[in-house]
This record gives structure tokens, C-alpha cells and sequence, in this order.
């Protein structure tokens, strides 16, 4: 028997964690696990960046981006841009077991969902639809979107994301992400959550990894795909996070004159390997991650290793 193993970003609330590990222990698959634990992150009206209570985009439309990936199969669910349903996490799983695709976005996520059955939701909640219009009173309605989306950059944004990996008792892993993205984005805008290989990537066989942060720099460089790589053939767990997080790092450093999609932003990847060693590498310090071993009766928060990008 494997050891179950649950790592998710420092945010989830232990007690998600601690039932998600109940259940793992009862046998449970990595894959049931890893979705429990993101619906009861979608739920939590406190996190403003995944599900219900997520900042909307700079029209005041919550557009959610989720992805699940089965590290036995490779089989990969995602949705981008789903509106109006309360857990994108569990369309992406449907849109994985009952589709011969692996990601839908906007309308067709959201035809596909009603067809399903899906629950709908309004998921803007009253917190976030009073930080937008807070946001939208001070950039003004000048001009047109894509000018107002760099004004709203400027005013201060949130981003956010649900990561979680879930080794089960066979070995087994799973991983997801569900996210509302960045607050005031332009509509329409995906992130790196739904995108296999930027912020999701998992194979049983070497490992999984799941990104938080500025989405486009993980886009960017592919970072899920390039740990698990770096573990195929054969780097240590901490050597790969490193590796990734010091390119994110140098991505994210670039000054503005040199490339305007710099941002002065951070970036986080969490990782577990085959044998449920885990670690989390951060580019800027005080960025945490839990992680719940079978026999720990609470999840441990830890700092991410900060890297930086020489
Ligand atoms: N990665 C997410 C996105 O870019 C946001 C975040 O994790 O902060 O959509």
C-alpha cells in the first residue's frame, strides 16, 4: 500500500484537507479526493479568487477556469470561462469522463454543463461585486476595454488559485485547480489553471505539479509540464521546483521597457513526486503550502523555498 499524501496551496482550510484525508484513509481514489477538496474551496464565500466570491472580470462577470488531471490515465478535464454554475471543478471532471475532448471554454462550458445537470449558480457574491464597483469608480469608464484593464492593473489587483495534488493508498495521483483568475481581467482572458502543462500536470508514474500566481507567466513556460519532465528523467523534486520557479522568477523580473507583459507579480509551484515527497517554490517569501501525510492528524503549513532568479 502507498501512502496517501495531500498537498494543496497554504489558503484551504485545514478542515478541507483533514476530511479529504479521512476519506483517503477509508480508501478513496485520488481523483474523488482532489475534487471533494476543490468544491469545498468553490463553496468558501471567504476566497476570493476560486468559485463562489471570486472577483469578477472588468465587466463584473465571475468567468471561472478549472482543471483535473488522472495521473494513471493522463485523462484531463478543464473548462475556461464558465459562468453561472457553482463547481467548475466537477464540469471539468464531467467534460473528462464524458467527452472525447479535454477542455471547453465559455458558452460551450456552460451549454455542457447545463446539459449535464450541473448547479447553477450566481457567483458573484455581494463582497466582490462591491470591490469592483470600488475598482471601476476609481479607473473610470474612458476609453475602451483594453485601456481600462491596464488602468485596473494599476489601482491593484487580486489573483489566487486552488491547487491540490492528492496521492491515494494504490499510488495513484491526482491533480486540480479551479480559479476565478485575476480580478478585473479582460473578458475572456484564460489563465494557466485550465491549461494542461501550465498549470496542471500530473503522471503517477514521476510526479504532479500545479501553479499559482500570474497565469501568463506559467503559460509562458509550460511550468507544470517542465517539473514532471524534470522528474522523468530523473531530477531530484527539489532540483526540478527550483529550476522552474528561477525561470518563473526571471519571466516575472523582466523590466517593463523590454517586455510589456511584465508584471510586477510572484508565481508558486507546488510539487509532489511518485513517492509523495512534496515541496513548494515560491518567487517572492511568505508563500505557504499545506501538506497531510496518512498519519498526521492535521495538515502542516510550510513556507515555500523562495526562489530567486540568479
Ligand atoms: N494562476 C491564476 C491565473 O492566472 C491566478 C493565481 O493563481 O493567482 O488565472
Amino acid at each position: 500500500m502507498a501512502e496517501p499524501v495531500i498537498l494543496a496551496n497554504g489558503e484551504v482550510k485545514d478542515g478541507f484537507i483533514v476530511e479529504g484525508m479521512q476519506a483517503l484513509r477509508s480508501g478513496a481514489r485520488a481523483c474523488d479526493v482532489a475534487e471533494q477538496i476543490a468544491r469545498a474551496v468553490e463553496d468558501d464565500p471567504e476566497e476570493h479568487t476560486v468559485g463562489y466570491g471570486g472577483f469578477p472580470n472588468l465587466l463584473g462577470e465571475v468567468e471561472l477556469d478549472a482543471s483535473i488531471m488522472d495521473g494513471d490515465t493522463l485523462h484531463v478535464g478543464a473548462v475556461a470561462g464558465l459562468k453561472g454554475f457553482r463547481h467548475p471543478i466537477s464540469v471539468a471532471r464531467q467534460v473528462m469522463v464524458r467527452l472525447p475532448h479535454v477542455l471547453l471554454v465559455g458558452e460551450g462550458a456552460a451549454r455542457f454543463a447545463e446539459e449535464i445537470g450541473a448547479e447553477r449558480r450566481d457567483m458573484l457574491s455581494p463582497e466582490a461585486a462591491a470591490a469592483w464597483r470600488a475598482c471601476m469608480a476609481q479607473i473610470g469608464t474612458a476609453g475602451s476595454l483594453s485601456e481600462r484593464v491596464w488602468r485596473a492593473r494599476q489601482v491593484g489587483y487580486g489573483h489566487d488559485t486552488m491547487n491540490v495534488i492528492v496521492r491515494d493508498a494504490h499510488g495513484s495521483l491526482c491533480a486540480a485547480v479551479t480559479t476565478s483568475g485575476v480580478a478585473w481581467k479582460y473578458p475572456g482572458r484564460v489563465g494557466d489553471s485550465p491549461l494542461i502543462g501550465a498549470g496542471n500536470y500530473c503522471d503517477s508514474r514521476y510526479g504532479a505539479a500545479a501553479c499559482m500566481g500570474l497565469g501568463e507567466a506559467a503559460i509562458r513556460l509550460a511550468a507544470a509540464a517542465q517539473v514532471v519532465t524534470l522528474l522523468r528523467v530523473g531530477w531530484p523534486l527539489d532540483a526540478a521546483g527550483r529550476e522552474v520557479a528561477r525561470q518563473l522568477a526571471q519571466l516575472l523580473g523582466v523590466s517593463a521597457a523590454e517586455d510589456p507583459m511584465r508584471q510586477v507579480d510572484w508565481a508558486r509551484v507546488l510539487v509532489m513526486d511518485a513517492d509523495g515527497a512534496v515541496g513548494g517554490f515560491a518567487t517572492r517569501p511568505g508563500l505557504h503550502y499545506k501538506v497531510q501525510r496518512a498519519q498526521d492528524p492535521i495538515p502542516y503549513l510550510r513556507e515555500a523555498c523562495f526562489v530567486d532568479p540568479s
